[in-house]
């Protein structure tokens, strides 16, 4: 707990008082992020790092596996942030990003490790149908191969579960809502995006991120969506 406290003590002291009139602004206005970002909670994965955006920036659900559970008027944390996001603070980007390493992943392949941890368990059923997918689909795949396999399999299966939400399905279908599938290789730093066409991933690197605007996810109207 000392590092943390010592950044307490570092960040009133010096970065505060350097950033004062920053963080002034934010808290006179309503928050207006960018994006919704879900990813897992993964303490190497840091979502404003990545992304280069600062306090405001981004709009975050975290949990392991960065699971989107399937709409249900039962609710749950993710559902009413999701709607909120939407709803509220007009979110017109949401980007489900999974990761290298991802335990969860780890966890959903093996099953194992998992008989003492049944709430862990219950939650990792949502990404049930990425375990079948990759169960049928990678038979060749081991290891590493096959646990990247999984987290990219997951992201697409999270971003359908999210297109059951009503908000953001009624968007889709009007144009309003951009959903982004990516990839973060934690050891490379590299990033990959999911492009509907190509049926694959690929890299943001600089000629991709120079084509802006990105190939995005086909709404279910089946015409781009336009940003
Ligand atoms: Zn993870």
């Amino acid at each position: 707990m000392d590092k943390i406290l010592t950044g307490v003590e570092q960040f009133r002291r010096s970065v505060f008082p350097a950033n004062q009139h920053f963080f002034q602004q934010l808290a006179s206005k309503q928050q207006k992020p960018e994006a919704l970002f879900i990813t897992c909670a993964d303490s190497r994965v840091n979502p404003n790092l990545i992304t280069q955006t600062e306090p405001g920036g981004l709009f975050l659900i975290r949990n392991a596996g960065n699971i989107v559970p399937p709409y249900s008027t039962v609710g749950g944390g993710e559902i009413a942030t999701i709607e909120y996001s939407v709803e509220v603070l007009g979110i017109r980007n949401i980007i489900i990003c999974g990761h290298s390493q991802c335990g969860a992943m780890k966890a959903l392949l093996t099953g194992g490790g998992l008989e003492h941890l049944p709430a862990v368990k219950a939650w990792c059923s949502h990404a049930e149908a990425t375990r079948r997918i990759v169960e049928r689909k990678y038979q060749d795949l081991k290891g590493e191969e096959l646990i990247v396999a999984a987290t990219e399999e997951n992201v697409l299966v999270q971003m359908n579960h999210l297109s059951t939400h009503p908000c953001v399905a009624a968007r889709l279908s009007s144009g309003e809502i951009n959903v982004f599938g990516w990839y973060y290789d934690i050891g490379s730093g590299q990033i990959y995006q999911y492009d509907q066409e190509r049926g694959s991933f690929f890299e943001l690197d600089e000629e991709a991120l120079a084509a802006r605007p990105l190939p995005l996810r086909e709404p279910k109207n089946g015409s781009p969506v336009a940003e």
